[in-house]
């Protein structure tokens, strides 16, 4: 297996056109997990981890641009405050080990739908930069960047630099089904993202489709009928999570069937929406 390592960001996107079966290895998480399990066997690695920049995040332009390599420990200690969300999400995955290495660039590239980085991405409205060398930059939506299992939009000849958050405009909240609480896979999750400014509701569901995507429907209805400085009305909430589990496709495996998969998806759909409403009626009687 031949091991390439660029320094520069130029350099990998030359080694990805030269050699677009190499596989990027970021933290290794992902990667180095399938190939000690013999579950693929690459011609050659792609080490991104002499590129500086893509372990750097940026305030640009009141979004942040977080580099494909920042690791979930930096996102949860300095990012926090500011993607409350994502941090959160950040806080369930794997150990302190993982959350060292693992990166949110890494989620991407596997595009697993089990990710946890994956909800709190779409509810926010998170755009994903790549790049390749002869076609330049390219910004996805993140509700267009999934497209199969373990499938994105990214092409042969891309790499991913950084995915593009705006700060939360208001409460966000993720949660997640596991069979434990740390060092597991999620059984389903859910992300919700208050956007009150532009009366709006973002969501995420992971773990609970083919890829992880949004519950348009239940965005929608929301918008429509939410009083945004009233309390949440049950009915409208319980309204919410059976679109939210309308909006799954799952399936039956080891970790869960889709029945309860889709009954769970309901349970954190009303959970989170009345943490994010309770913040957001104190916010704004403060
Ligand atoms: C013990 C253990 C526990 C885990 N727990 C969780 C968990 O709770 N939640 C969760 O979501 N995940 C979990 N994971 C999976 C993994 O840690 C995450 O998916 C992590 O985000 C991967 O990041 P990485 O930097 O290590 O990626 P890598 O392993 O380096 O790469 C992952 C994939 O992304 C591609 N890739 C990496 N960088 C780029 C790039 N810049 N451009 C294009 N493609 C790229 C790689 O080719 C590969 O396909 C766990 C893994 C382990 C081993």
């Amino acid at each position: 297996m031949e091991f390439l390592r660029p320094t520069t960001w130029a350099e990998a996107l030359a080694a990805k056109v030269d050699q677009p079966d190499a596989v990027p290895i970021q933290g290794g998480t992902d990667v180095m997990v399938e190939i000690n399990f013999s579950v693929r066997r690459p011609p050659a690695l792609l080490d991104l981890t002499a590129v500086p920049e893509l372990a750097t995040w940026s305030l640009d332009g009141g979004r942040y641009r977080i580099g494909a390599a920042v690791p979930y420990s930096v996102i949860i200690g300095e990012l926090g405050g500011a993607l409350p969300g994502l941090a959160q999400a950040a806080r369930t995955v794997g150990s302190p080990q993982i959350r060292n290495r693992g990166s949110v660039g890494g989620n991407l590239g596997a595009a697993s739908p089990a990710g946890d980085s994956h909800p709190p991405l779409l509810a926010a409205g998170a755009a994903v930069e790549v790049e390749s060398r002869e076609r330049g930059v390219r910004m996805i939506p993140a509700d267009a960047f999934y497209l199969g299992v373990k499938r994105s939009a990214l092409l042969p000849d891309e790499l991913i630099r950084a995915v593009h958050v705006e700060p939360a405009a208001g409460p966000q909240y993720f949660s997640k089904v596991g069979t434990r609480n740390a060092m597991v896979i999620a059984v389903c999750s859910f992300a919700v993202a208050l956007h009150p400014d532009e009366r709006r509701v973002g969501t995420g569901l992971g773990s609970a489709a083919p890829t992880p995507r949004r519950a348009r429907e239940a965005e929608e209805f929301l918008a429509a009928e939410l009083d945004w400085s009233a309390p949440l009305q049950p009915a409208l909430l319980a309204r919410f999570g059976e679109l939210c589990a309308g909006a799954a496709a799952p399936i039956d495996d080891v970790r869960g069937t889709a029945g309860y998969r889709r009954h769970a998806i309901a349970v954190l759909a009303r959970r989170t929406l009345t943490w994010a409403w309770h913040d957001h009626l104190e916010r704004r009687a403060a």
